[in-house]
């Protein structure tokens, strides 16, 4: 039976509509990362309200349509320069960290890139560690190798521990950026999007090159242009280039699957 995982998307900022073609598509897992709203936030509340929105409500949704709904919480890189109110979020996040369906803190990383988005990026890589928990990065959408050298050089310098990138899932990559996050002996999310970020042949080639070796395809499907089918469009081109079943569904659902499992609250199994 086909069955797809898409490991990073806002549900969030998308129709019923979607959840209906991606189950008729075969997506049966989904993990929603912390996002923005759209517009900046001007109170610690309407973080709250998302969170217990995307960890009940989304669930729900999700469960409607046979799918299955995990979450991940940060305040997002995008509004992790706000002060104080990005202190006052990440205060407030505690709460929601044990609770049911949140497998990592997420994402969390660099945007523009500067200190402050780093500060912020510090103290939740250093809460995940403490807690034990995944924890997924988001690399920059432009100047990615800054990016990634700088979460490099985050990761080397706070002693989180030998083991550490293992619970870390580094998204939105590009031939720029894979080979540094696969060698650093983090997990590789690549992100297809219609017209920027990766076309489906993109990320084809960077399998091809790379292997499939701890490569996972999301949509990261948000209120920009974006495809919530972007998963079982790669597995079809896929297909269409002779890349054994295998192979395919390593990359679309397995490593997707590997990743997330070893959360204890992660307890969907296929
Ligand atoms: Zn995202």
């Amino acid at each position: 039976m086909i069955k797809f995982f898409d490991p990073h998307i806002h549900m969030y900022s998308r129709t019923t509509d979607d959840y209906e073609m991606m189950a008729r598509a075969g997506i049966k897992v989904i993990v929603q990362p912390s996002f923005w709203l759209g517009s900046p936030r001007t109170t610690t509340g309407t973080f709250e309200d998302y969170w217990e929105h995307m960890i009940t409500f989304e669930t729900e949704r999700a469960s409607g349509f046979g799918i299955e709904q995990f979450v991940c919480i940060s305040v997002n890189p995008k509004e992790s320069t706000v002060r104080p109110l990005a202190f006052q979020a990440l205060e407030a996040m505690s709460k929601y960290l044990d609770r049911e369906r949140v497998v990592a803190i997420g994402e969390i990383g660099y945007n523009l890139i500067n200190d402050a988005e780093e500060e912020l990026f510090v103290r939740q890589l250093e809460i995940s560690s403490k807690k034990k928990m995944l924890a997924m990065i988001h690399l920059p959408h432009m100047n990615k190798a800054e990016g990634i050298r700088r979460t490099e050089n985050v990761i080397k310098t706070h002693n989180f521990g030998s083991r550490y990138t293992d619970n870390i899932l580094v998204d939105h990559n590009t031939e720029e950026t894979i080979e540094k996050t696969l060698d650093l002996g983090f997990w590789a999310g690549l992100t297809v999007y219609p017209h920027t970020k990766l076309s489906p042949s993109r990320a084809i080639k960077i399998i091809q090159k790379h292997g499939i070796d701890r490569i996972m395809v999301n949509s990261a499907a948000d209120w920009g242009i974006s495809d919530p089918l972007s998963v079982p469009l790669v597995a079809k081109e896929m297909r269409k280039k002779g890349f054994s079943a295998e192979k395919i569904e390593a990359v679309t659902f397995q490593n997707a699957y590997d990743f997330f499992r070893r959360s204890p609250k992660f307890t969907w199994r296929p």
